[in-house]
């Protein structure tokens, strides 16, 4: 990846300007159903990778907090799925079928093969052949609800919000961004096996 320019850019102390939907997420409350839905769905999913493996995997913990544009994220570590509140209830069944497999497999994979390439064979393998879904790496879900005027970044020092203007040329290699109090190159804040992925 070739950066093109490096860009120093004052912080935004964190605070200063609020995720817009935050409020608005913390007010989101799933309903029991659906809830049990998403639980079936893993349950499910974990019985064919146990039956494969021929063992038995903890059940990854599910919360209801993630942010943003993204549909969920695997947190490797911590064996937890961060599901979005809103799209999830946006789309119900069409979510969980998708998005509850899509982050299983990360973890599976994470598990059997360490880390790997995020959407890399395994994962493809995992998905397809262990969980049988399709491998699709990004969701079509309608985002406008949770469309966010900015992206959180962090420096050694502070957080920091850029554009999505700023924040796509991130993606795409273009510009590098820099703190000026403290020199360090800012870092988007996502999921940890999701960088430029919306799932
Ligand atoms: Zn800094
Ligand atoms: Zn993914």
């Amino acid at each position: 990846m070739v950066i093109d320019r490096v860009i120093i850019i004052d912080g935004i102390l964190s605070g200063t300007l609020a995720w817009p939907m935050l409020a608005a997420m913390n007010k989101v409350r799933i309903p029991i159903a659906l809830q049990q839905a998403v639980m079936r769905c893993l349950r499910e999913k974990l019985r064919l990778a146990a039956e494969h493996f021929a063992e038995e995997f903890a059940e990854p913990k599910i919360v209801y907090q993630q942010r943003g544009t993204s549909a969920g994220t695997a947190w490797l570590q911590a064996w937890e799925i961060r599901l979005n509140p809103v799209l999830l209830l946006e789309n119900q069944h069409a979510f969980i079928d998708e998005v509850v497999p899509h982050e299983l497999a990360h973890l599976l994979v994470f598990r059997r093969f360490g880390r790997v390439a995020p959407h890399g064979s395994e994962w493809r393998w995992m998905m397809e052949s262990v969980l049988r879904v399709p491998a699709s790496r990004t969701h079509g879900f309608e985002t406008a609800s949770v469309q966010s005027k900015t992206f959180p970044y962090q420096c050694a020092c502070q957080r920091h919000q850029l554009t999505v203007r700023r924040h796509n040329r991130v993606l795409r290699g273009e510009s590098e961004y820099r703190c000026r109090r403290c020199g360090d190159k800012l870092r988007f804040i996502a999921g940890e096996t999701h960088e430029l992925n919306d799932l």
